[in-house]
């Protein structure tokens, strides 16, 4: 089943039980607590705190999410994309945790042919809150889910709250065992890769109060109102619905990990360092893409840096298979493709989306072209002086000079078996600062500097020609 027609499907099934289809926000959220939304209850926030009054008792969406905190994970586990999509289905103070629960099992294992996604009901295994009795009565009950497949977790896992005072209650959580070939037996405790999470149930029950962490503050008693809000991850779905290894695999990203291949003559699956690479390719081109559509551009802080990283990572990528040509020209227009059926926007912008991502690669080439050799040279006297980590100094300089940030010399001097002296570099960063705070003292305060001396280099070599600033403007 193609991930478009699961999200349709969802939608449809949810309508047709009175929820009201709600249009995903953009990825950047005006929510001060986040860059990006990253979940789908992100823009029902106020309505879920009570702050507004829910315009309908029960909706359902397909929310875009970006979720920084995984990024790290895209490739090296079987599940977990920048950017991905969560279907949602909420009730505000209407239905409880019966009927979530009772939907989720029925949508998820009715027959294909009745509009369901057909999965296998012995294969699914749940986590309830340990507190939570009544969840696992209900899935016994209404799911006749035997208690050996029905896991009790604690807070860490099963247990909401936004953080703050408000809402907070247990969560249970579905998912799907892929069989042997994917890990070890033993339920999702075991093995996380073969027992897919596929769908979190979120039953907001109690008030909480002021505190620290996952369950250090106090209960205050049931809310008035209870709400319901879930996540069923689709492109999770889509793995498992398409029997392919990944969620790179699907066919939402599988036609841009096979033109990587191609462009870098690396076969897939042949070589895991590849084939995470490839896969880091996939998932990041459609982020960049996605990102770029809703408006972020890449800079040098907060929204900005995390696309101009992304962007950063997806070529380099190409560049360790092997691809040293432009990439994004290649890769961008097939991702397109595949999310202009559900997201016409990415084809309608896509000539500004194209500048600004080519640009970004042009910049980045060539802050690598300036930096590499430098880096590589000093990597070697390291190791030839039979050390194993870069001073701080050499580090500065890359970024002062070159525009080498130093996630990226981290990262290249790693792949070379070399650490960086990262305190060194900075203490050298933040004397630079402080040097830069007390010049603009000096501006602010009239004081003049003499510049007589400079004049005259300024009459004899004319200006000088600084394109590290270039280069530190665009990519530091
Ligand atoms: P995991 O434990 O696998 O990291 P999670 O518990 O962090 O997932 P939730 O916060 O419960 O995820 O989000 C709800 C649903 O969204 C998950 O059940 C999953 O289907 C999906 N999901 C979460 N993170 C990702 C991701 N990085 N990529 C794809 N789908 C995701
Ligand atoms: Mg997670
Ligand atoms: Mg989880
Ligand atoms: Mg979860």
């Amino acid at each position: 089943m193609r991930t478009a027609e699961i999200r349709s499907r969802f939608l449809d099934y949810f309508a047709e039980r009175g929820h009201t289809v709600v249009p995903g926000a953009p990825l950047p959220t005006p929510d001060p607590t986040l860059l990006f939304v990253n979940a789908g209850m992100v823009p029902f926030k106020p309505c879920l705190t009570g702050e507004t009054p829910a315009p309908w008792p029960r909706a359902a969406s397909v929310q875009k999410c970006v979720r920084t905190l995984d990024i790290e994970e895209v490739g090296r586990t079987t599940r977990h994309g920048s950017f991905f999509q969560m279907n949602g289905n909420f009730s505000f103070g209407d239905y409880f945790k019966e009927e979530a629960i009772a939907f989720a099992w029925e949508l998820s294992t009715k027959p294909v042919a009745e509009g369901g996604y057909g999965l296998e009901p012995e294969r699914i295994w749940v986590t309830v809150h340990h507190s939570d009795s009544e969840a696992r009565a209900l899935w016994r009950r209404v799911a006749g889910l035997p208690d050996g497949r029905i896991v009790s977790r604690g807070d860490e896992d099963n247990y909401w709250s936004m953080g703050v005072p408000g809402p907070c209650g247990p969560c249970s959580e579905l998912y799907y065992d892929r069989g042997t070939a994917f890990g070890k037996p033993g339920g999702p405790d075991a093995d996380e890769d073969r027992y897919m999470e596929f769908w979190n149930l979120v039953f907001m029950q109690y008030e909480r109060g002021e505190g620290h962490g996952k369950s250090g503050y106090p209960i205050l008693g049931e809310l008035p109102s209870r709400n319901i809000d879930t996540g069923m991850g689709l492109e999770r779905m889509a793995t498992l619905l398409q029997g392919v290894g990944n969620l790179y695999e699907i066919d939402e990203t599988w036609p841009v990990l096979e033109r990587a291949a191609r462009l870098t003559g690396v076969a897939y699956g042949s070589d895991e360092d590849g084939d995470v690479r490839l896969r880091v390719v996939a998932d990041h081109v459609r982020t960049a893409l996605m990102l770029l559509a809703d408006g972020t551009t890449p800079g040098n802080e907060g929204r900005g840096y995390v696309l101009r990283r992304i962007l950063r990572r997806a070529v380099r990528s190409m560049r360790l298979l092997g691809h040293h040509d432009p990439a994004l020209p290649e890769l961008l227009p097939v991702a397109r493709d595949l999310m202009a059926q559900s997201y016409p926007e990415v084809a309608g912008s896509f000539e500004r989306i194209a500048d600004q991502a080519y640009a970004e690669e042009e910049a980045f080439r060539s802050t690598l072209r300036q930096g590499t050799t430098i880096l590589d040279t000093a990597v070697a006297k390291v190791r030839a002086e039979g050390g194993s980590s870069l001073p701080g100094s050499q580090a500065f300089m890359l970024h002062d000079t070159y525009g080498f940030p130093i996630d990226l010399t981290l990262e290249m001097a790693a792949e070379q078996g070399v650490t960086v002296d990262r305190d060194g570099f900075t203490e050298l960063m933040s004397q630079q600062r402080e040097r830069a705070r007390a010049d603009a003292r000096a501006r602010k305060s009239g004081s003049t500097v003499n510049t007589s001396e400079l004049r005259t280099v300024l009459g004899e070599h004319g200006p000088t020609d600084w394109r590290a600033w270039d280069a530190l403007t665009t990519d530091s």
